[in-house]
């Protein structure tokens, strides 16, 4: 066991896909990275739905996406979903805007044991000193700033080591987050409960749609079904907290009652065994997931990915989340350690996209649920009290949006107002393209807040596909940043 022997200028905690993200990234830009991980990988993780952002964008600017596409991964080009008032089933698919054409336009569903050791030893090839099977236990501060990490080595010896940055990667348990923006701040609304196994093999849906996410809404709650491979398919149940007791006393009972009672994923797994081989042996409980903070970061220190926030598993968010909250850290702490501009512009703008980002999936997700939930639908109310916008989720997004005066300087001045517009336009030239296609019925497709999730994660892919976006990038707000052309840094914007 060979022991760091220098300071670092940045020690990232977790090797899960926020820390590989954080740490590969600054790597690239030449300074010495430590990642400590207190797991030995391959390991375990849920959350195996990816989004084209992540593949893409983030896994291409690491330079992994090739390496992705080798791995045998099911390719996810899209979603389908039994939810809402619609009893047939509907699918969107990530082709349906124009910035996803081909070859960009799909994911991946992964064994989250291989996806994340290939973006850890892609961390370890760039150059980041990675300590697995080793603990970080506490931070080292000074009044001005955080300072450096005390961790115990697989000896379990107590070291410590200094860096200019410490970023918190460890995820949903972490302990070292309350040294950034004090305590988590739960939602109200996701308070529910996850009990997730594996059945070895299991109908698919027709080609080419047989690597969709297949997410079935009934009575309790809803079920996911995600196909990792020909023999394997992840089935979990998410459910409301009130089901709690039940589902942890005797979590593979409730699993199989509750998929039981979705006659659309118990359809598809007639006669199909439960996987025997390990890790998919296990049935699995999650909870108290949805949180966030009040602030990410505090000089000499970040939080990412789940240590940073994490709202609910519908739609597939969380891994997008980290590996963007990752890349907009780095684009910070490469900037700051250059030297190009103060500390805290730097941080606030990794704080504002990150927050940004965040507030676009929770805003939309809390609609998503509803629309199954509560007959007396959310964009219903905000359509008949705003009466604005063209459908009743626009109302909604223009009324929690603070547009429903109609002002048209509040949507459409400053550059992001302009980028949204544009975004707008090239989604309803697709709409005009594509008239008879089944996936447009999708209300989805009419809410403002979707086209703008779709709009950043096609930011991030024409990233990596063509080095840089297709049109110059806006700030997000006035006298914001824009990234570098390789994505890896903060610039000035030129509009
Ligand atoms: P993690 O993947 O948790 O990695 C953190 C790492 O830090 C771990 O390897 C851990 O061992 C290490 N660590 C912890 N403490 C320490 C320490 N003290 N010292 C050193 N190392 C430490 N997301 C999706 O994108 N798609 C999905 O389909 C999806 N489904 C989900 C379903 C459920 C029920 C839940 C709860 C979440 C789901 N997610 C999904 C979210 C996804 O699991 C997370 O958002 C994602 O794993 C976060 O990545 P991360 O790198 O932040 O953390």
């Amino acid at each position: 066991y060979a022991e760091p022997t220098q300071d670092f200028d940045v020690i990232v905690v977790g090797g899960g896909p926020a820390g590989a993200t954080v740490s590969a990234a600054v790597a690239l830009r030449g300074h010495r990275v430590l990642l400590v991980e207190k797991e030995t990988f391959p390991r375990y993780q849920i959350g195996e739905s990816l989004l084209p952002s992540t593949v893409h964008g983030v896994c291409r600017i690491l330079g992994v996406e090739e390496e992705m596409a080798r791995a045998g991964f099911k390719p996810k080009r899209g979603g389908t979903f039994r939810w809402g008032r619609n009893r047939d089933p509907w699918q969107f698919s990530f082709a349906l805007s124009p910035r996803l054409a081909d070859p960009t336009s799909f994911a991946y569903q992964v064994e989250r044991s291989r996806f994340d050791a290939i973006l850890l030893d892609n961390a370890r090839r760039v150059g980041v000193d990675v300590r697995e099977g080793c603990r970080v236990t506490g931070v080292l501060a000074d009044e001005e700033r955080i300072r450096g990490v005390r961790w115990t080595g697989p000896d379990g010896e107590v070291r410590e080591a200094a860096a200019r940055y410490v970023v918190d990667a460890s995820g949903n348990g972490s302990r070292i987050h309350p040294h950034v923006g004090g305590k988590r701040i739960y939602s109200d609304f996701f308070r529910n409960i996850a009990v997730f196994g594996y059945f070895a093999g299991g109908e698919r849906l027709p080609a080419p749609n047989d690597g969709n996410i297949f997410c079935a809404a009934f009575d309790e709650g809803w079920l996911w079904y995600i196909p990792l491979r020909d023999d394997l398919t992840s089935v979990g149940a998410v459910v409301a907290r009130e089901n709690a007791d039940a589902v942890q006393r005797d979590p593979a009972t409730a699993w199989r009652r509750l998929i039981d009672a979705c006659p659309e994923i118990r359809g598809f797994l007639d006669g199909v065994p439960q996987a025997t081989e390990t890790p998919y042996d296990q049935v699995r409980v999650r909870k108290d997931w949805s949180y966030w903070k009040s602030r990410l970061w505090r000089p000499g220190m970040a939080l990412v990915g789940d240590a940073a926030c994490f709202v609910d598993p519908v739609l597939s968010s969380g891994v997008h989340l980290a590996t963007y909250g990752g890349l907009l850290a780095a684009r910070s702490i490469n900037s700051s350690l250059a030297g190009s501009s103060d500390e805290a512009r730097l941080f606030a703008e990794f704080e504002a996209r990150y927050r940004h980002e965040y507030g676009l999936f929770h805003e939309f997700l809390v609609s998503f649920y509803d629309m199954h939930q509560d007959e007396r639908s959310y964009f219903w109310k905000a359509r008949k009290v705003t009466n604005v916008g063209t459908t009743e989720l626009e109302a909604f997004v223009e009324l929690v949006g603070g547009l429903a005066s109609g002002d048209a300087s509040l949507a459409g001045a400053g550059p992001a107002g302009e980028r949204l517009t544009a975004a707008a336009d090239d989604f309803e030239r697709a709409v005009r393209r594509l008239p008879d296609a089944d996936d447009l019925r999708n209300p989805l497709y009419e809410s403002e807040t979707f086209r703008q999730v779709f709009q950043e994660g096609t930011v991030l892919q024409e990233r990596g596909l063509l080095g840089g976006p297709l049109e110059t990038e806006a700030p997000l707000r006035p006298g914001g940043l824009v990234a570098s052309e390789d994505g890896l840094a903060w610039v000035e914007s030129e509009q």
